[in-house]
C-alpha cells in the first residue's frame, strides 16, 4: 500500500475475500476503479493536492483488478468480437463479477459509469454532481471495449472524456476523479477558490499574473496593483466575458440565456 488512503487488491486472493481484505474508510468519498491495470493508480492523483488529501484519508481510492476474475488457467478476460472484425472485447462473465464485487462494498446511490468515447461528454456539472455524492464506481475498458450486455444489465451510464479515442479508460478515470475530488471542500481546503474558476460560473477565467512586475518588457495590467478591489473585480469579470465571447461562443450564448432568465 502506497498511502493510507489508497487500497489496492492483489492477484493472489479470491475476489470476494479481496473486497474485504482491507478496512475501508467508511463515509469517505471513494472512487472504485475496475481496471486491468491497477498499478496505473493513483498515478497523477497521488501528487500535490489530490495526493495529500488521499494520504490524509480525505478521499479514498480502491482498485478492483479485473485479472483475477479472468477465465481458466490463463485468466482470460477478453475474446474475439461476435460477428468478426478486429480486436478483442472484454467478456461479460469477467466484468460482471468484478462489478458485483464493487457494488457489494458501495453505499447505495453511488454512480456506476463506463468510460467510453460513445458516452455523454464529461463536464464540470457532472464533476460537481459526483463530488456532491459519496463517490463513483468506474469501469475502465481496454481493446475494443466491453460486451454490450454488461452496460444493459447493470444500466451503466457511459461517460466520455472527449471526442477522441484513448487506449484505455484509466487516463479518463484519473482526469474525471481529479475534477470531482478537488470540488470536495475537505480536499481543496479553501472552497472559495473553485467559485470563479473556468466553467464553474459559466465563464472562462480571467487572465492571471504574478511576480515579477515586468518580464521581457511585458508589464502587469495597472489596475491589478491599484488595491481597489471593486474595480479589480469588475476588470476580472469583463476579461472573463470578453475571453468567453471570443473563444467559446457556445458558452457565451448559454451564459447570456441564464443571465436573462
Ligand atoms: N472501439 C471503441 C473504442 C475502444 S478504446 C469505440 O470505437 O468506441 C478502449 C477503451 O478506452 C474504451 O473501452 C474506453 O474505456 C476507453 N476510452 C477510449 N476513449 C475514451 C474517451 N474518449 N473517454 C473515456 N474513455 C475512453
Amino acid at each position: 500500500m502506497k498511502s493510507a488512503g489508497r487500497k489496492s487488491i492483489s492477484v493472489s486472493f479470491k475476489p470476494r475475500e479481496l473486497m474485504t481484505e482491507h478496512p475501508r474508510l467508511n463515509g469517505v468519498w471513494t472512487a472504485q476503479i475496475i481496471t486491468l491495470f491497477p498499478k496505473a493508480f493513483p498515478g497523477v492523483l497521488g501528487e500535490s493536492l489530490t495526493g495529500r488529501a488521499l494520504t490524509d484519508g480525505k478521499w479514498c481510492l480502491e482498485t478492483i483488478d479485473l485479472r483475477p476474475y479472468g477465465i481458466g488457467k490463463h485468466k482470460n478476460v477478453d475474446d474475439t468480437p461476435a460477428g468478426g472484425g478486429a480486436g478483442l472485447v472484454l467478456r461479460p462473465d469477467v466484468v460482471g463479477p468484478a462489478i458485483e464485487a464493487a457494488l457489494a462494498s458501495a453505499p447505495p446511490n453511488r454512480p456506476l459509469v463506463y468510460l467510453s468515447p460513445r458516452g455523454q461528454r464529461f463536464d464540470q456539472k457532472m464533476a460537481q454532481k459526483w463530488a456532491d455524492g459519496n463517490g463513483v464506481i468506474m469501469l475502465c475498458g481496454r481493446f475494443e471495449g466491453v460486451d454490450q450486455r454488461v452496460m444493459d444489465h447493470y444500466n451503466i451510464q457511459e461517460v466520455s472524456l472527449g471526442d477522441f479515442v484513448l487506449t484505455g479508460g484509466e487516463i479518463a478515470a484519473q482526469a474525471m476523479i481529479d475534477a470531482a475530488v478537488r470540488l470536495r471542500p475537505e480536499v481543496l481546503g479553501n472552497a472559495e477558490s473553485t467559485v470563479d474558476e473556468s466553467h464553474s460560473n459559466g465563464l472562462l477565467e480571467h487572465p492571471q499574473y504574478t511576480r515579477p512586475a515586468e518580464w521581457y518588457g511585458r508589464t502587469i495590467p495597472e489596475i491589478l496593483s491599484s488595491g481597489h478591489h471593486a474595480n479589480i473585480e469588475k476588470w476580472r469579470h469583463d476579461q472573463s466575458c470578453a475571453l468567453t465571447q471570443k473563444r467559446r461562443p457556445d458558452l457565451w450564448e448559454r451564459y447570456n440565456d441564464q443571465e436573462n432568465h
